[in-house]
């Protein structure tokens, strides 16, 4: 069976679960070959191995310490060429569209961005996308050289599969481009203790119905009360009351979660096209006839600042 490159995003020898899902997809065109990269790397290893992967590359250098790109893409490139595998595939992160850009280039192939799905085809990995603001489902291949596939977060469930996971090391070579950029300084944001938008399983977004900034702890309760990640539309982030990397959307982020709740959001295209495949939405519109409403799995015609507060209290309680 050909072997697949997946790329692992970890932090510290912790795997997040957009790598798993991978792995769930990439077992359906070949063997899994993870690829962990700088710290932690061999700590992977059990985690990615009960997850169907047969193999584990890893490697270490004080390149991959720093959020640079071109080291990374020189460790894959040198994966690549040590197993001529079926396909690559990599998270849909901007590192890792960036990374798998690069390779692309590189060793002279096609790529896809943003799949939602993977099934084997006759001719290769046969890649589900959704365009034109999620209007459109599409299924295209790579038709020159390996394909690279990135995959959205949560386009795939997280399976079980126990598998070897021998863990090999993974020479590597870097180039000048990789040496040749350095990080200054970096200064890490204060941690709200909630999910990563992309990754959560569910996420609580507001619109400019929120009305203020202040208004949003009425989100966040909801948010935290269920364990969720905070969205937010592009209106009320121009509006300043939240930040751009929350913003959900055809210029902010792409989420595909189990539940995606709408409060005081009109549903206009730009913002479906961040969030239309998730699983179940949920919208809270004051007008009955806001466009959200056309998408909804529920609705509820009410104000937010009525029913969101109801909504969180009703979840604690049943959480105990
Ligand atoms: P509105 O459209 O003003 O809707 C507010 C809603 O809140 C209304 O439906 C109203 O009935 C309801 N409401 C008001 N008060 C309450 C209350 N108390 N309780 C309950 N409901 C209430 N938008 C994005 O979100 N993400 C993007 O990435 C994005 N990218 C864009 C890119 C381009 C090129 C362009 C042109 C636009 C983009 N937009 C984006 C903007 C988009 O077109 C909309 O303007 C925006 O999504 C509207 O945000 P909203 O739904 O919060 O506000």
């Amino acid at each position: 069976m050909a072997e697949v490159l997946v790329y692992v995003d970890h932090v510290d020898g912790a795997v997040r679960k957009p790598t798993l899902e991978l792995l769930t997809l990439a077992r359906r065109i070949g063997e899994p070959v993870a690829v962990a990269l700088g710290s932690g790397a061999e700590a992977t290893a059990a985690t990615l191995a009960e997850h169907g992967a047969v193999k584990v590359l890893t490697a270490d250098a004080p390149e991959f310490a720093d959020y640079l790109v071109v080291p990374k893409v020189d460790a894959l490139q040198a994966a690549y060429e040590a197993t001529s595998p079926a396909a690559v595939l990599v998270p849909s992160s901007a590192e890792g569209k960036e990374i798998a850009a690069r390779l692309a280039v590189r060793i002279g192939s096609g790529i896809i961005t943003d799949a939602i799905d993977l099934e084997a085809g006759d001719e290769g990995p046969v890649a589900t996308q959704s365009v034109f603001a999620a209007a459109f489902t599409t299924k295209s291949r790579v038709s020159k050289g390996t394909p690279v596939i990135t995959v959205k977060p949560n386009s795939a469930p997280v399976e079980a599969a126990p598998a070897a996971g021998a863990v090999e090391a993974l020479a590597v070579t870097f180039g000048s481009a990789a040496t040749g950029t350095k990080i200054v300084s970096r200064t890490p944001r204060e941690s709200t203790g909630r999910p990563e938008l992309t990754e959560a399983a569910i996420v609580v977004s507001g619109g400019r119905g929120v009305n203020g900034a202040e208004n949003f702890s009425v989100i966040e309760a909801l948010a935290d009360s269920l364990g969720a990640a905070v969205g937010a539309s592009r209106a009320a982030v121009d509006a300043g009351w939240y930040p751009h990397s929350n913003q959900v959307g055809q210029t902010g982020k792409s989420v595909s979660p189990q539940l995606y709740i709408a409060s005081g959001i009109s549903g206009a295209i730009q913002h479906r096209a961040g969030m239309q495949t998730s699983k179940t939405i949920v919208a809270i519109n004051k007008d009955a006839e806001a466009p959200i409403f056309d998408l909804v799995d529920y609705g509820v015609v009410g104000d937010l600042f009525e029913v969101v507060p109801q909504l969180t209290e009703e979840i604690k309680t049943r959480k105990g």
